[in-house]
C-alpha cells in the first residue's frame, strides 16, 4: 500500500518515489518466481489527474526457477515496467457515466494498491517453459543425465522399451489350437 497524501490531487502535480519491498508470497509463476520475501526494488512516478492518480514505474526483482527441460536451478532478474491509473474511490457519479469500466482500479482512501499491478506485470513477462540457456539439450530420455554437462553422451543402442513389450508378449502367447 502506498500513500498518495504527498502527491495531493491537484491536476498536474507529481511525486516520485522510491522504495525497496519485500516480495508477496506466488510473485510469478510456479516454475519462475520472486522468492517470498526478497527485495522488489519499486521505482515511481505517480501523477495526480483529474480522475484519480496515474503510476508509472519500473521493478527489479530476483528469480528463482527451474530449468524446464533439464530442472537446474534458474538464477535470474526480473524487470518490468507498468502504468496504471488509479482511481478517486470517492467520485461521486456512477462508474457508467465516467466512462471508466468497473476494472478500473480504485484508491482506497489516499491509499493505493501496487501488488496486483506488480503482479500482472510481472507474470506476463515471464517465460511459461524458463530455460536455464535458450538451447538446452535436456536430459537424456534414457539415462536422465543433464546432456549439456555431457554432450556427446551415447548409450549402446537398446531395443525401444515398446517392442521390448510386444516381444515377450509373443514368446508367452500359448500355441494356437493345441486341444488336439
Ligand atoms: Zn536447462
Ligand atoms: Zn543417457
Amino acid at each position: 500500500m502506498l500513500d498518495t497524501r504527498e502527491l495531493g490531487r491537484r491536476p498536474g502535480s507529481q511525486h516520485e518515489v522510491t522504495r525497496t519491498v519485500p516480495a508477496p508470497a506466488e510473485l510469478g509463476i510456479e516454475v519462475l518466481h520472486v522468492p517470498e520475501g526478497s527485495p522488489v526494488e519499486i521505482d515511481l512516478r505517480l501523477e495526480a489527474v483529474m480522475e484519480g492518480v496515474l503510476v508509472t514505474g519500473t521493478a527489479t526483482a530476483a528469480l528463482e526457477g527451474e530449468c524446464a527441460r533439464c530442472l537446474e536451478p534458474i538464477d535470474d532478474d526480473v524487470d518490468v515496467t507498468f502504468q496504471e491509473l488509479f482511481v478517486y474511490d470517492d467520485q461521486s457519479h456512477a462508474p457508467a457515466d465516467d466512462g471508466l469500466d468497473d476494472e478500473a482500479s480504485r484508491l482506497e482512501g489516499d491509499l493505493l494498491d501496487l501488488e496486483p499491478l506488480l503482479r500482472d506485470a510481472v507474470v506476463l513477462v515471464l517465460p511459461f517453459q524458463p530455460l536455464c540457456e535458450d538451447d538446452c539439450p535436456g536430459l537424456c530420455v534414457e539415462c536422465g543425465a543433464r546432456l549439456a554437462d555431457d554432450p556427446d553422451h551415447a548409450h549402446e543402442a537398446a531395443i525401444d522399451p515398446r517392442w521390448a513389450g510386444l516381444a515377450s508378449l509373443q514368446q508367452d502367447a500359448p500355441p494356437e489350437n493345441d486341444e488336439n
